[in-house]
């Protein structure tokens, strides 16, 4: 019943959503030749490449081009992208301008608190009669694009926009009755059921011809404070972003683990993962040519009679199917980054505990399990998908905080935080959608200890203070004999927490208020049937969001100002990570394999604890 709600009820948004993109398909079809073109990369996610970028490819096959990089982080608000992001940007833009140079041009960078005002001035100062840009599906890109259009259409320019981030537009993929999917397994048959393929990607420009730009200097950008270079320097042993460094990592995937993916994906301690996610997000390799290479690998797998590589390639798509259904999601629904799908939860009594809850983002909850997760993650910004679900479940289970509160740490800790997934993998843990987990099932982490990291080495990683406890007692030490404690120089409750919750109270706590949930659910249903109230069912316009702890408000400090261009400089001690070494850090299988995390275990860093 639900399910029927979501998809026939629709707001305010969903309708000027819907209405934009009708008028969007309308306009695209408009082309208007003559004068120079503007490549306009604004909000800086989903398209930093030269290979298949459609937006780059119209304007180069219109004529002169300038490419534009307008960065106004303060208009994301709330999500304004973390320190690990700022860096990636900031590597992957000096990338794209080397390459943009190689072919004739260079990118023009601009420093902006309004990329709309920022944008036309760009248009009037070069002259450009045309706008290029690829198009998001997040509702804060959604209303400004459509602003920009509006503005730059009131002075004569013309603005076209293209698919560059999805196999499949969300308005292709719709049941029988052209009404959206509510469940992944529904949107991904239909996706893989297509009567056609998604476009084949396009290759790079063989040349630009650069506009002129004399009139239009670029501002010099700064994306990382000075304190924040500290806690970054060590990402670049770890990573190489950029768009011709994320083809090779496509192309080492492919030729090595991929064929073990569906046997290896849930081992959380080994590189048996794509670590694409924040090549896709930035948009250094596109989706479509992620798809077609593997489609080519499965073709030749299926002729071979592989079945393993079958299973992977088909398991590997699904994560890919996960990515696009993200967006479709964010589509449909455009403010489930803030509210829960299933109107339900709304009625939830989650726990608002400030103390706990910095002591789940510092690794110090007393399960080895999820400390490691949440050490690791602030360290290097980077987590596994299988120690995501372990963090984030316990933190809306356990725990019972607010799913909203994790899926903003994550956004601003996570290398790959993406509006889309994150959201959706914190609202498939939380039971808000359709068909996502039961709510109700609390995994207790030390059986998952046992499962994913059965021989401790993940744990003693990434809490150093456990680092000589047997295995057998790694993810459980609270019954570790004290004699093997006290050998090992464990103090639970001073050098390593005792769990600040017992889980089987955790389970008596989550039954309470679920029934408490539904309770309230009931009284407000049978006030809507009395007609005291108006309806609900799915997340409404009313709901309000509860506030995030004060330490996580990220407020923009004074700004640093250099020259003419500022950072936003944020107050946010979780974020600085004053000493790390190399061991904390993967590297990448461009060059080579060898992960390094693995060969130093006696530099290891400490994660300093930072007093509540
Ligand atoms: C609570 C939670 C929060 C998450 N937040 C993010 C996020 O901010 N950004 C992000 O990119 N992913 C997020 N994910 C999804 C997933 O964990 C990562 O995409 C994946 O771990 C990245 O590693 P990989 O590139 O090696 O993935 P692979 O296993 O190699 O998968 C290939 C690609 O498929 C996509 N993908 C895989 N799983 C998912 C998924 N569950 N949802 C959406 N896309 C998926 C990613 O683009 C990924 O790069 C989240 C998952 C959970 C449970």
């Amino acid at each position: 019943m639900l399910i029927g709600m979501i998809s026939s009820r629709f707001s305010g948004t969903q309708r000027l959503v819907a209405a934009y993109f009708a008028r969007r398909c309308s306009r695209s079809v408009a082309f208007f030749s003559g004068g120079v073109s503007l490549y306009a990369i604004r909000r800086p996610r989903r398209d930093l490449r030269l290979e298949d970028n459609p937006a780059l490819a119209a304007g180069v096959r219109s004529g002169p081009v300038i490419a534009v990089f307008i960065w106004a982080p303060e208009e994301e608000g709330y999500y304004c992208p973390g320190r690990v992001s700022r860096w990636w940007i900031k590597q992957s833009l000096a990338h794209l301008d080397s390459s943009l140079k190689k072919l004739g041009t260079s990118l023009i960078t601009k420093r902006s608190t309004d990329s709309v005002s920022s944008l036309l001035d760009v248009v009037k100062s070069t002259g450009a009669t045309q706008v290029f840009f690829n198009h998001l599906y997040d509702p804060i890109s959604l209303v400004r694009d459509n602003r920009a259009k509006e503005t730059l259409s009131a002075e004569g320019v013309s603005m076209r926009s293209f698919n560059a981030d999805l196999l499949y537009e969300p308005w292709e993929v719709v049941d029988d009755e052209g009404l959206p999917f509510n469940t992944f397994s529904d949107f991904w048959e239909r996706c893989l059921t297509m009567p056609y393929d998604p476009e084949a990607p396009l290759l790079p420009p063989k040349r630009i011809i650069s506009g002129d730009s004399s009139r239009c200097s670029s501002d010099n950008l700064v994306f990382e404070s000075e304190s924040e270079k500290g806690s970054n320097a060590l990402l670049a042993r770890a990573w190489s972003p950029g768009w011709s460094n994320a083809d090779k990592a496509l192309t080492t995937f492919i030729n090595g683990p991929l064929i073990e993916y569906s046997k290896n994906r849930k081992k959380a301690d080994s590189a048996t993962t794509s670590f694409l996610s924040p090549r896709l997000h930035f948009g250094e390799v596109s989706v479509r040519k992620v798809f077609h290479s593997i489609r080519t690998k499965q073709t030749l797998w299926a002729n071979e009679g592989n079945k393993a590589g079958e299973d992977s390639v088909n398991l590997f798509l699904k994560s890919i199917g996960l990515r696009e259904f993200s967006r479709y999601m964010s589509f449909y629904h455009p403010y489930t980054h803030e509210r829960p799908l299933l109107g339900h939860l709304k009625y939830f009594p989650w726990l608002v505990d400030e103390g706990y809850f910095k002591a789940w983002r510092q690794g110090r909850t007393g399960y080895p399990l999820v400390d490691a997760g949440m050490r690791e993650l602030w360290a290097t910004g980077w987590l596994h998908d299988r120690i995501r679900v372990v963090v984030s479940s316990f933190s809306v289970k356990v725990l019972q905080f607010p799913w909203t509160w994790g899926m903003k740490y994550f956004w601003d800790t996570l290398l790959d935080a993406d509006l889309e997934s994150d959201t959706l993998g914190w609202q498939l843990i939380t039971g808000t959608l359709p068909d996502g987990c039961e709510f109700l099932g609390i995994d207790n982490p030390q059986f998952e200890g046992y499962k994913f990291d059965p021989n401790g080495e993940y744990v003693r990683r990434w809490l150093p203070e456990l680092a000589r406890l047997p295995t057998e007692w790694t993810h459980h030490p609270w019954d570790a004999p004290e004699s093997v404690l006290q050998a090992d120089g464990i103090e639970l409750g001073s050098n390593y927490p005792l769990p600040i919750v017992e889980i089987d109270a955790a389970k008596e706590r989550l039954k309470e208020a679920l029934s408490q949930m539904w309770q309230l659910e009931a009284a407000a249903r049978a006030a809507i049937e009395n007609g005291m109230e108006e309806g609900h069912g799915h997340s409404t316009d009313e709901f309000v969001p509860i506030a995030f702890p004060q330490a996580m408000q990220m407020e923009p400090e004074v700004p640093v100002r250099n020259n003419s261009t500022m950072i936003a400089n944020r107050r946010y001690e979780d974020q600085i990570v004053p000493s790390m070494s190399s061991s904390f850090f993967r590297t990448e299988d461009e060059e080579s394999s060898v992960d390094i995390r693995n060969s130093v275990i006696d530099s290891r860093a400490e994660v300093p604890i930072i007093s509540m």
